[in-house]
């Protein structure tokens, strides 16, 4: 009998139930191993405490709860002969869809606007907008980024994509490279983060970036705050540059209580739950890994070490 050891740190029984449920056969537990114990080939995890990969007998795959996994390369928690497999879900990608969804068309049509305006009894119609007549760039297009550009298309927004390997989405145009980034973001209306954090992606959203959008863009990050040049951000926000930022993520979470984006008027924030981890969808992709892996197949979504992704 395989164990699959469940170390999350939000409701690990709940989560080992429905493990129990996807795989039967399996022993699942929540509480570490202790020296001398069977071996346990699976560990699912989120932010490991240090040390307890390593105190783990005979582990063989590293299941993520998460599907950024930068801070399980940081940490040198998990050594480099053990594969790391990050989550990939569609509840996942559909929560990231509909946080992304949600801001890009309420700045669209102007409601945080008309609420201000509500407050101050004013009846005052500002031009609207077509959907066509608006671009936005989404940076990423692997399982959040192509999904919700994938839904920008179909609301008709003229959408442009930007990855590594210039990955295609239906109805959007796709860039690659550093000249494809500035290729992507000229004159956007709606600039949207889904990038994992890596070396290369690292501060990526800086003046550069913005001050190539649309005079009065919206920036919509959903995916790491490393990604953003946070003095620059401020200074495209309080000059104009940009009218609005919608802001999931932050480089120091919880964001500190004398951070200036949480007084800022034109930032609306939210803390870090654009796409949180659905425990039935996570444990379904999960346990189909698990089969996967012990069938001998090829795993999908392996974390490449050289890539950080
Ligand atoms: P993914 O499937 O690995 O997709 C990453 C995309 O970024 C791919 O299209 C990839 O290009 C592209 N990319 C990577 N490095 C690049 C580079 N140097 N230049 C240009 N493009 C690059 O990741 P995902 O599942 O969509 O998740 C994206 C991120 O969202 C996660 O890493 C995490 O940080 C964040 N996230 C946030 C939340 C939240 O609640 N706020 C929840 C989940 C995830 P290729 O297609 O060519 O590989």
């Amino acid at each position: 009998m395989k164990r699959i050891f469940v170390a999350s740190r939000g409701d690990p029984e709940h989560m080992a139930s429905l493990f129990r449920t996807q795989l039967p056969e399996h022993e699942v537990f929540t509480q570490a191993p202790q020296r001398g114990d069977a071996p346990v080939p699976y560990i699912v995890v989120g932010r490991p405490a240090p040390g307890l990969i390593a105190s783990v007998p005979g582990l063989e795959l590293v299941l993520s709860l998460n599907a950024g996994i930068e801070h399980l390369l940081a940490s040198g928690e998990v050594p480099d002969h053990l594969p790391i497999v990050r989550l990939v879900d569609d509840g996942l990608a559909d929560g990231m869809s509909d946080w992304v969804l949600g801001h890009a068309l309420a700045w669209h049509r102007n409601l945080a606007f008309y609420k201000d305006l509500q407050a101050k009894r004013e009846w005052s119609p500002q031009p609207e907008k077509l959907a066509r007549e608006r671009i936005v760039a989404v940076l990423g297009a692997g399982a959040l980024g192509a999904q919700a550009a994938g839904h920008f298309v179909r609301f008709g927004f003229q959408t442009r994509v930007w990855s590594r390997s210039c990955r295609q989405v239906e109805g959007a145009k796709s860039f690659a490279g550093r000249d494809g980034l500035q290729a992507a973001v000229a004159g956007a209306d709606i600039l949207v983060n889904l990038l994992p954090l890596t070396a290369e992606t690292a501060n990526v959203v800086n003046a550069n970036v913005l001050g190539a959008l649309a005079p009065g863009a919206l920036f919509i990050n959903g995916a790491r705050g490393g990604h953003v040049v946070d003095g620059d951000l401020i200074a495209a926000l309080d000059g104009g540059g940009l009218s609005s930022a919608a802001l999931d993520v932050f480089r120091t979470e919880p964001l500190p209580a004398d951070d200036p984006l949480w007084s800022h008027p034109r930032v609306l924030l939210s803390p870090h739950v654009a796409a949180p981890t659905h425990a039935r969808t996570a444990v379904a992709e999960m346990a189909e890994t698990i089969r996967r892996y012990e069938r001998g197949e090829k795993l999908p979504h392996l974390v490449d070490r050289a890539l950080g992704y």
